[in-house]
């Protein structure tokens, strides 16, 4: 065993939104050894977890409950002994009804280091994204956060009578099976039946659900609700605000389903982008990016670079696979001074601005043909670099056949991913869901993976018209985004009916 003793830590991830996790519980989980996680946090978080991390589900449901406390405690304290750095991952705030304080006694009984970073916790999250205040200066100046856990069938020791004295926001955590003695025990304390109420369902996530009702109807229009774990209750006049307030919900692309086909390993910003607007994404890994080794194309276009008179990136992915062959040769931004830089798409340019470039050629539409008439626009007598994705012919043969003197250099290649047989994608399809198309490449992609003949239901919406103009190829119902970018194509997929 190592001598050297691990650490644990506690962190809050949140109601489930990828966003609310804190900063600097993002920061610690991206070092974890290993990340011992419960049902409540969502997949987009646990997704954020180092891949070499060891994974540990110790999720409970309702009275039935998968892996003991003390047996989690003792996971704990056996991967820190081992000098791993445990990341303890619990839904909201660790120390809102998350047993946190039980599990560091173990912790702190052996002498682990430990931290705790709290988090945004569900009941006041779930209830700003229904658009209701917590507190408000016209109808509540106190919050009480109270557990309709109940031990033996009974809520546990709950004084409703205080409750109905406070005036304020009552929240009830784990209370949709106790719901009903819950209203009961404050229409009983003589809590006013005409009291606002409101319960938020899966709040913060793509599929939350928002009932608001008044003490006297909850429990009827709960059952007709079919209100369901997780749920926040809360009882209190705020609650009266929902209705006005609303905003998550009332988003267009709110529960719209939508599929992206995507690079496993680039940075997938539609995706995360149309979960921040609360859109159920189908997230379809359909092609990885591969580094192409031993690449002397590159190796000697980054030697020689000031033979040429103008470098053409051709996808975001291209750039930083000549900027990795560039530091490698121990050179850096600086060896591109005087030459002209043309990136192919918003993205592109978005992606050299990293490196500190700004791009001096851009085509206003993002199409080869546009590219070609900005290249040629500039009469440059001399060599043009093009780098790309070895296995997009279209571009490399459409930009040379119209523009001169173009040396390809492919950047890296794509391998296409066998289908995953877990998404049920056709029955997708078969249902209208639009499927966004970020590039020309995540067409192909999609083809080569989809596992269909007929690609004549899907509903593509792509970015450009390159990408318009591959989807209809394969007789794709097409639809084009006004501008190249990733807002205007999900302006477009907000017009979609699905
Ligand atoms: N530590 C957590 C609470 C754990 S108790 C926190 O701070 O949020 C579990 C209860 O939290 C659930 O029964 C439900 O009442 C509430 N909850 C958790 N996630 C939720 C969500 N996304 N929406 C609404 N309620 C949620």
């Amino acid at each position: 065993m190592n001598n050297k003793k691990g650490r644990v830590t506690l962190i809050g991830a949140g109601p489930g939104d990828k966003g609310l996790i804190t900063v600097k519980g993002l920061e610690y989980l991206k070092q974890a050894d290993v990340v011992v996680y419960d049902r409540l946090v969502s997949r987009d978080i646990l997704l954020l977890s180092p891949e070499s991390a060891e994974l540990i589900n110790v999720g409970k449901v309702m009275n039935h409950h998968n892996i003991p406390q003390p047996e989690i405690n003792k996971i704990l304290l056996n991967k820190a002994m081992e000098g791993k750095n445990v990341v303890r991952l619990k839904g909201g705030d660790p120390f809102v009804f998350g047993r946190g304080g039980e599990e560091l006694e173990l912790v702190t009984e052996n002498n682990i280091e430990f931290e705790v970073i709290p988090g945004i916790t569900s009941a006041v999250s779930a209830l700003a994204y229904a658009g209701i205040p917590v507190t408000h200066r016209d109808f509540a100046s106190s919050i009480h956060f109270v557990t309709g856990h109940a031990k033996d069938g009974l809520v546990e020791n709950i004084d409703f009578n205080a409750l109905k004295d406070t005036k304020g926001t009552i929240l009830f955590y784990m209370g949709v099976s106790t719901l009903n003695q819950l209203i009961n025990g404050l229409l009983e304390a003589g809590m006013d039946k005409n009291t606002p109420c409101a319960a938020v369902e899966n709040g913060t996530r793509f599929n939350m659900r928002t009932l608001i009702s008044t003490l006297d109807n909850m429990i009827k229009d709960a059952e007709k609700f079919q209100l369901k774990s997780p749920a926040v209750i809360a009882v209190g006049k705020v609650c009266a605000l929902g209705d006005k307030f609303a905003w998550f919900s009332k988003s267009k692309l709110f529960s719209k389903k939508v599929i992206v086909p995507h690079a496993l390993n680039s940075n997938n910003i539609l995706s995360e982008k149309l979960k921040n607007y609360g859109a159920e994404v189908i997230d379809f890994a359909c092609m990885q990016l591969k580094e192409i080794e031993d690449n002397k194309n590159m190796v000697d276009l980054v030697k020689n670079i000031h033979d040429y008179k103008m470098i053409i990136f051709a996808s975001k992915n291209s750039v930083p696979y000549f900027f990795k062959e560039l530091i490698r040769a121990g050179k850096d931004s600086r060896a591109l001074n005087g030459i002209i830089i043309a990136a192919f798409g918003k993205t592109c340019m978005q992606e050299l601005k990293k490196y500190g470039i700004n791009a001096d050629v851009s085509p206003f539409e993002y199409s080869i043909e546009s590219l070609a008439l900005s290249i040629n626009k500039l009469n440059i007598n001399g060599k043009k670099a093009l780098i790309y994705a070895e296995n997009d012919e279209i571009l490399r043969d459409t930009l040379k056949e119209k523009c001169s003197d173009i040396k390809e250099v492919s950047a890296y290649k794509i391998e296409y991913l066998p289908f995953d047989y877990i998404l049920p994608l056709k029955e997708y399809i078969n249902q209208g869901v639009v499927t966004a198309f970020t590039s020309s490449a995540a067409v192909n992609g999609f083809v080569q993976a989809a596992d269909m003949e007929d690609f004549r239901n899907v509903k593509a919406v792509c970015i450009g018209q390159m990408t318009y103009d591959t989807a209809k190829k394969y007789n794709m119902q097409a639809y084009m985004s006004e501008r190249a970018d990733i807002e205007s194509l999900i302006e477009k997929i907000k017009e979609m009916e699905q």
